[in-house]
């Protein structure tokens, strides 16, 4: 039996589905435990190229059980739609969802879109799917549980009490006049119900049983430590905790622990969103990058603002998520650029910082750099870390030692198998040099 759990370290996009979809071939249960279908997991295998929002990236894998956990709000209507897009390209996974995951109703799209509107210049970058307000029903106790939709007297009377305050607040906050009706709720609610209740299912006795009969159980994170609603750049956070500590909770395993954190880390920064970014490149060096390595968000589409790979961060989001190794991401994207820089510290009012401070120091903070000379070949096909370029490994080095965690895969290209694997015995020499 094995429990790991695939968390990102950085502002999200750094991989993970990539990362899950290459482990879940040894995985009996893929789970996902917090947020929604904001997120934009990209998996490359030899079915094709796929970008999932609400299921685990463990779906190619015919023996996975996939699970949304009891951690996630869950769009009905965007989980009918992804499996029905999955169906057409012929994969039929195994899926089962939590009686105990929080409804996303398209009211809260709406109250997302209205919020962001009203903030204007000071929005906070949502994806406008409705997951601030759904995770915010949820902590004031007004949500509705996917298992609900078993019962439907009781859940008829919980959405009239619902609409009604949801056109209160759409009045006095937004200056909207009743915008909801039970009845349009309810044949949303009945359509995509319907199709979702044969999948419901206590999922966290499911994994209890799976755990005592010794199956490999692999938790998947969306987005990373810098976007988590505690411990990361809030308020430009998602609405849920993205670290594993969290895994067990929005997942729904007890007495059990992780043998193995995987911090996924990308070989560059990227976030999408607002919010401080301290290592943001320079227009051009930063389309150019944009462009060779494809950074344009896999749930909008949008742009993604890239920087040079910030040690200081990662060191941080390794660290919260309690990493036992990491898988470096994009190493092949770097290709070609003549100097690599990396971030080692910040300065803030001409002092060192030394540790991810809080956004009204990052927002002022200036980055220290040590540069690195590049590699100009394709390194797409390399499986071996000795056969990289000699500055290529220097470089993945040189950030195993500032992150102080052991740099177990390295990740050259968007497919399944393009990737190094150093073996789970290497002892990394985190010192620092003579
Ligand atoms: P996630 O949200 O953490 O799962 O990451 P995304 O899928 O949103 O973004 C990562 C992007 O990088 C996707 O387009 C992946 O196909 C791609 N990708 C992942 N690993 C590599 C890699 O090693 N090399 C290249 N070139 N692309 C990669
Ligand atoms: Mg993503």
């Amino acid at each position: 039996m094995s429990i790991q759990v695939v968390v990102g370290a950085n502002w999200g996009d750094e991989g993970k589905g990539r990362m899950v979809d290459y482990l879940a071939q040894n995985a009996d249960y893929v789970v996902r435990f917090q947020g929604g279908n904001n997120a934009g997991h990209t998996v490359v295998n030899e079915f094709g190229l796929f970008k999932l929002h609400l299921l685990p990236s463990g779906i190619f894998n015919p023996k996975v059980t996939n699970i949304l956990g009891p951690g996630m709000v869950i769009d009905l209507q965007g989980l009918v739609e992804e499996l029905d897009g999955l169906k057409e390209q012929g994969i039929s996974p195994d899926i089962r969802v939590s009686d105990r995951a929080t409804i996303c109703f398209p009211f809260h799209r709406l109250e997302d879109t209205w919020e962001e509107e009203r903030l204007g210049a000071g929005a906070y970058g949502s994806t406008r799917r409705g997951i601030a307000p759904a995770y915010g029903d949820r902590t004031i106790k007004k949500a509705i549980q996917v298992g609900e939709l078993l019962h439907e007297s009781y859940l008829k009377e919980r959405i009239r009490n619902l609409v009604d305050w949801k056109n209160i607040k759409a009045s006095g906050i937004y200056g909207k006049e009743k915008p909801f009706t039970f009845e349009a709720v309810w044949e949303w609610i009945s359509e995509y119900g319907a199709k979702v209740r044969p999948l419901i299912t206590d999922t966290a006795s499911l994994l209890e049983e799976g755990a005592r009969e010794g199956k490999n159980i692999l938790f998947e994170a969306q987005l990373g430590t810098l976007r988590d609603l505690n411990y990361g750049i809030y308020p430009f956070t998602t609405s849920s905790c993205t670290l594993a500590s969290y895994a067990p909770i929005g997942g729904g395993l007890f007495g059990h622990h992780p043998d193995q954190v995987i911090a996924v880390v990308k070989a560059f920064s990227t976030c999408v969103g607002e919010g401080p970014f301290v290592t943001r490149m320079q227009d051009n060096e930063a389309d150019q990058l944009r462009e060779t390595a494809q950074e344009y968000g896999a749930a909008t589409g949008r742009p993604r603002t890239i920087g040079h790979f910030d040690a200081l961060a990662t060191r941080y989001g390794c660290w919260a998520q309690g990493a036992t190794e990491v898988a470096l991401t994009k190493l092949d994207s770097l290709s070609g650029l003549k100097t690599l820089k990396i971030a080692t510290d910040y300065e803030f009012e001409g002092k060192k910082v030394g540790r991810f401070p809080l956004n009204a120091v990052l927002e002022q903070a200036v980055p220290v750099y040590e540069e690195m000379p590049g590699w100009d070949e394709d390194i797409t096909g390399v499986r071996d870390f000795e056969a990289l370029p000699n500055t290529a490994q220097t470089y993945v080095l040189e950030i195993e030692r500032l992150i102080d965690c052991r740099i177990r895969y390295v990740s050259v290209g968007p497919e399944r198998e393009a990737l190094i694997d150093r073996g789970p015995q290497f002892e990394a020499d985190l010192s620092a040099p003579d």
